[in-house]
């Protein structure tokens, strides 16, 4: 497959970031945590960061505006990460089951010039779409791509699957390689830019990385305006300085706007025991999202075995390819992270509103808060964060 050159989208900037917990689930769903999934508001925009099983269930809870999905970011192929996206699929580019013999199915002719949705994945992704859209007799009403992340070991080029395109797929979807130990920039805009790199788990599995760009400094007009009265400028100058531009007065006073401030910055990691070789990509996030599948709570979990202690609950944890909250912790005080929000938790943690299931879930978020420093929130379904811009 070719990649495609596609059109830099234009942002006047990027406003409100926000994520909601769709699914804070691991191996079992319950009645109180779905499968994993995220939605994360750029502004109007919103991506979604894996779609576990009964994703547009929840999308439909909450206040994310399905029809303002654009992109979908898969971390790993693991059911509890995927079964739900061909159904989302379906829902959002109005799928069908096909018409009678006879009739015209207006889902047989589908533009697939550009791609109303756009899929991000490892090897496997694209068969796995494929395979569910087929067997599954669903004709899309709009176009789709899946653009696969290559681990050094898979192979290179080819579909991986023997499957043809289907009608709605888009032929562009890229294979995209390493470089660095990372795929840097698999998407870009003048605003934000998505990159990711590899995290341990027991299948391929990885992190991904979202950087706002550089955002206009704050602006004192106390500042300015005397000198631009001083000198009569016009006051339209004020959005130039806004954006950190100089401007020259009539007397040649030099007058510089505020420098830019940092964009912000969200790491949201796929399932891990060991996520360090994304920890350069997510130095001094603003944000990082990071499973804590197992704990060991005696005293707050009657649960406990006796013949536990930490090191046998991490060294499980671990053989199966999680974490504790401890080694989230750890890794987001690592990579100096500014907020720690653990998601994924054991069917034993059913986040609700009982005392004991509170008790639980203060006791985790504090084990995480003693490695990492400060306060740690423990996800919940449906529960929103807002993520705003720094000061400086
Ligand atoms: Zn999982
Ligand atoms: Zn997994």
């Amino acid at each position: 497959m070719s990649s495609v050159v596609r059109p830099l989208f234009e942002r006047a900037s990027i406003g409100s970031i926000a994520l909601t917990f769709l699914g804070t689930a691991s191996a079992q769903p319950s009645s109180t945590r779905n499968h994993s999934a995220l939605a994360l508001r750029l502004g109007r925009d919103v991506w979604i960061f894996d779609c576990g099983e009964a994703t547009q269930h929840q999308l439909q809870k909450s206040t994310v505006k399905m029809g303002k999905i654009e992109k979908i970011f898969i971390t790993h192929t693991h059911g509890d990460h995927i079964f739900g996206l061909t159904a989302l699929m379906a829902s959002l580019l109005n799928g069908s089951g096909g018409v009678a013999e006879g009739e015209e199915d207006p889902r047989l002719n589908i533009d697939t010039t550009s791609a109303a949705l756009e899929i991000y994945g490892p090897l496997g992704t694209r068969a796995y779409v494929r395979s569910g859209l087929a067997y599954t007799y669903t004709n899309l009403g709009a176009s789709y791509v899946v653009h696969e992340l290559r681990f050094p070991s898979d192979p290179s080029d080819g579909d991986f699957t023997t499957m043809p395109l289907q009608l709605a797929e888009c032929a562009f979807g890229r294979n995209i390689h390493q470089v660095n130990n990372c795929w840097m920039d698999i998407y870009k805009d003048n605003m934000v830019s998505v990159s990711a790199a590899p995290i341990h788990h027991s299948v391929p599995c990885l992190g991904y990385v979202i950087q706002e760009a550089p955002v206009p400094g704050k602006i004192n007009p106390s500042q300015y305006i005397p000198e631009l009265k001083r000198t009569g400028t016009p006051m339209s100058v004020m959005s130039q300085l806004q954006q950190g531009e100089t401007v020259i007065l009539k007397d040649g006073t030099l007058l510089h706007g505020p420098p830019r401030r940092k964009g912000r910055k969200i790491v949201i990691l796929g399932d891990t025991f060991d996520p360090s070789p994304i920890a350069a990509l997510a130095q001094d996030a603003d944000l990082l999202v990071h499973e804590a599948t197992n704990a060991h709570l005696p005293g707050v979990d009657p649960a406990t075995k006796d013949t536990d202690t930490y090191e046998i609950v991490q060294a499980r944890a671990m053989s199966r390819g999680h974490s504790t909250p401890q080694m989230a912790g750890t890794f987001g005080k690592s990579i100096g992270a500014k907020r720690l929000i653990l998601n994924h938790f054991s069917a034993r943690y059913p986040g609700d509103n009982s005392e004991q299931s509170r008790d639980i879930m203060d006791t985790i978020g504090q084990l995480a808060a003693s490695e990492f420093g400060q306060g740690v929130a423990c996800a919940t379904d449906l529960m929103t964060m807002e993520l705003g811009l720094s000061e400086t």
